[in-house]
């Protein structure tokens, strides 16, 4: 698994590692937590709230998040709603969903030009390895929420084209079209 994490950039749509199933990191080793930093750097440089190992080309079940504390999202809240620093989720696994799925509009750093309504969960619960290899779990809502399960779709090969309502998809089917050509054309 030996990676130069300089190299690492955000890839885009069709890209076929994003429809890949990732695998689980076996180990929490310097290398994984050398790229774990570049994906923090990449997501703040593109100025998103999470970012998926299989966005920067890796098909690894890992992603990092990033919700800043605000009026609307505090910290220290039960369930969580925001992350005082990125945070970094390996081998997540997503539990307990909220039955009441709430709709918001999302992007995503491998979909630019797209945006569409997504229908999810408002509450989730998340078990993870961190950073320092230690098994963690917690609950989030809002944003934050929301956050780990589009990041968790990465995990799976699913991209918000394949969750939006269908007026959305119906909206974004010229630009994501458009993402299409580009890729046949470079
Ligand atoms: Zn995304």
């Amino acid at each position: 698994m030996s990676v130069d994490p300089k190299t690492l950039s955000i890839v885009h749509y069709p890209a076929e590692v994003l429809r890949q199933k990732a695998k689980e990191v076996p180990d929490v080793t310097a290398d994984v937590r050398r790229v774990a930093e570049r994906m923090i750097e990449l997501m703040f440089e593109a100025e998103g709230i999470g970012l998926a190992a299989p966005q920067v080309g890796l098909p690894w079940r890992m992603f990092v998040a990033h919700v800043p504390e605000n009026e609307d999202r505090s910290l220290g809240a039960d369930p969580l709603e925001a992350t005082g620093e990125p945070m970094v989720c390996i081998n997540p696994r997503l539990s307990q969903p909220e039955r009441d799925l709430v709709p918001l509009d999302e992007g995503c750093l491998s979909l630019p030009e797209i945006v569409g309504e997504v229908r999810r969960p408002s509450r989730i619960t998340m078990t993870a390895l961190g950073i320092d290899g230690r098994e963690f779990t917690v609950r989030a809502a809002g944003l934050l929420a929301r956050c780990w399960q589009h990041e968790n779709d990465h995990l799976d090969g699913v991209l918000i084209i394949d969750r939006m309502t269908p007026p959305s998809r119906l909206r974004n089917r010229n630009a994501l079209k458009a993402l299409e050509q580009r890729a046949v054309f470079h």
